[in-house]
Formats: C-alpha cells, structure tokens, sequence
C-alpha cells in the first residue's frame, strides 16, 4: 500500500510533443523501449528490450519528463523514487522496500521504475556507506539480474547528473545509456513558443530568435524560469491594486533581457 500511494505515479500526461528538442533521445528510447513494450510479441529473443536505462546530463535537461514520457507513450506504470528519499524514509528497511517495488511493480507490468539522482544510491563511493545502503545496493543488483526473459520484469530508469560516481556494476546493469544534452538554440525558442502558448505576447520571428541566441548555456527548467521571470516583469511598476487584468501589457523581448540578468543558467 505504501508503494501504490506514495511511489506509483499517476499523473502522466507527458508525451514526447511537450518535451521540446532531445529528438535523438525520444527515437532511442522509441526503439530501445517503447517499441517493446507495445509489442513484447515481435521484440524477444534476440530483440528483447534493455531492462535497465540511464539518463545522463546536466540537471533540468528533461531526463524526468523522457521516462514519464516513456511511460504514457508505452501506456507504463510509472514508479518514482528520488535516491535520497529512500536512504532518508526508509532507513534501514531499504532492501525490503527494494524487494515489494519489483514485486509490485512486476504485478502491473508492464512497469517503469524510475530513479532520480541514482548515482547517490549506486554509488563507487564506500567510505560512508553502511550495512544498511551497502544490502539495498545488494537486492537492487539482486533484482535487476532477475529473469532477464521475463516479460513482467519491471524496467529500471535512473537518471544522473554526475554518471561518474555511478557504482561501475550498477552502469553495465543499466544496459543503455542516453545522454541528454542542454537544448540547443532551436529546442529552446521552441519551449519558448510552447510555454507562452497561453500567455499574452508581442514577441516577432525575430526577437524569438533573440531569445535563443542570448539563451546559450541555459537548461530547460532555466528557460521555464526565464518565461516565468519575463511574464512577471509587465506587473512591476504599476498599481496592481486598481487595473484590470486585461490592462497588464503583453510580454515583450525586453521583458526577455530583464528577466535574463536575473535568471541565470544553472
Ligand atoms: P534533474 O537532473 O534536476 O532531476 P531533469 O533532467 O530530470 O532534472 P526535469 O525534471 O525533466 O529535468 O525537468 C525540469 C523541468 O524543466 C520540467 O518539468 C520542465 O518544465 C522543464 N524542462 C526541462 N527540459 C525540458 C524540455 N526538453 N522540454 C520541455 N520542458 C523541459
């Protein structure tokens, strides 16, 4: 019950139109993963699909939203831990928790498990590891080497900033690895575009283009925080307490360049 109410997500309405760029990533991840999920019958054998994923890259790239992604596209449970979660909710009962997740999750196959910052949890690092991580590191190989035939096997994603600390056993058990990039100049006035879809704007081609171009270096949670920054800007300055909301001007490049100096790229 702990596992279905707390871990099982089910808000899942991601799919690949609202992640903008990683256009290498989404084919990958179509072919690797999605593919098999929707027809376990054409890929077994020698085409069976990778049980264990990882996502690596910079952080706000958009490594989450490819595995929910994942998930809606190949109609998946979705299982979500953060790494630290589980060292700090479930001291010492980390490799029994381990044990019901697969358990579960292998119940409503097909199943993603998807695990945020895992290099904290499969880590190469043994100095302050204790008895405790040291046997849920254990079940999680334990798990992952289980029945790689069968079907029902759960599909383990984890996703890493830092893919070097990852425990060396526990990236040859994440078979695939797909690195996920900062997006680049076109990914980035595309999210643009899509996050002021619903906003009122007076922003032309070339000024988009702009945007792009004094965006470099920026994440994609950096470019949701910079559209979010310049919608703010036209509300400064005036009396909020007596206008109308239609009164608040649209949002403009200079609202950009504003927003820019104090949003800065992660
Ligand atoms: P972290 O490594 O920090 O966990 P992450 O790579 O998993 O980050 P997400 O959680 O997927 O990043 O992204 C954070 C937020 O940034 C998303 O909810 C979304 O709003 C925005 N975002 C990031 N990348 C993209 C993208 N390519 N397309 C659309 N939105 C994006």
């Amino acid at each position: 019950e702990l596992i279905l109410s707390e871990l099982l997500d089910t808000d899942l309405n991601v799919t690949f139109n609202d992640i903008a760029g990683l256009e290498t990533a989404k084919r990958t991840v179509t072919e690797l993963i999605i593919n098999p999920i929707l027809r376990p019958d054409i890929f077994k054998g020698q085409r069976a699909p990778a049980k264990g994923l990882l996502l690596f890259g910079p952080p706000g790239t958009g490594k989450t939203l490819i595995a929910k992604a994942i998930a809606s596209q190949g109609s998946a449970k979705f299982f979500s831990i953060s790494a630290s979660s589980l060292t700090s909710k479930w001291i010492g009962e980390g490799e029994k928790m381990v044990r019901t997740l697969f358990a579960v999750a292998k119940c409503l196959s097909p199943s993603i498990i998807f695990i945020d910052e895992i290099d904290s949890l499969l880590t190469k690092r043994n100095e302050n590891e204790n008895e405790a991580s040291r046997r849920m590191k254990t079940e999680f190989f334990i798990q992952l080497d289980g029945a790689k035939s069968d079907t029902s096997q759960p599909l383990l994603v984890g996703a890493t900033n830092r893919p070097q600390e990852l425990d060396e056993a526990a990236r040859r058990r994440l078979q695939k690895h797909i690195y996920i990039p900062l997006p680049e100049k076109k990914a980035r006035v595309d999210l643009v575009r899509h996050l002021l879809k619903n906003e009122r704007s007076d922003i032309n081609e070339d000024e988009m283009d702009t945007i792009g171009d004094l965006s470099e270096g920026y994440s994609g949670a950096d470019m949701r925080a910079l559209v979010q920054e310049a919608c703010i800007t036209p509300t400064r300055d005036i009396d909020l307490m007596t206008v109308s909301e239609e009164d608040i001007r649209p949002v403009t490049l200079e609202d950009f360049k504003t927003a820019l100096n104090v949003v800065k790229p992660t």
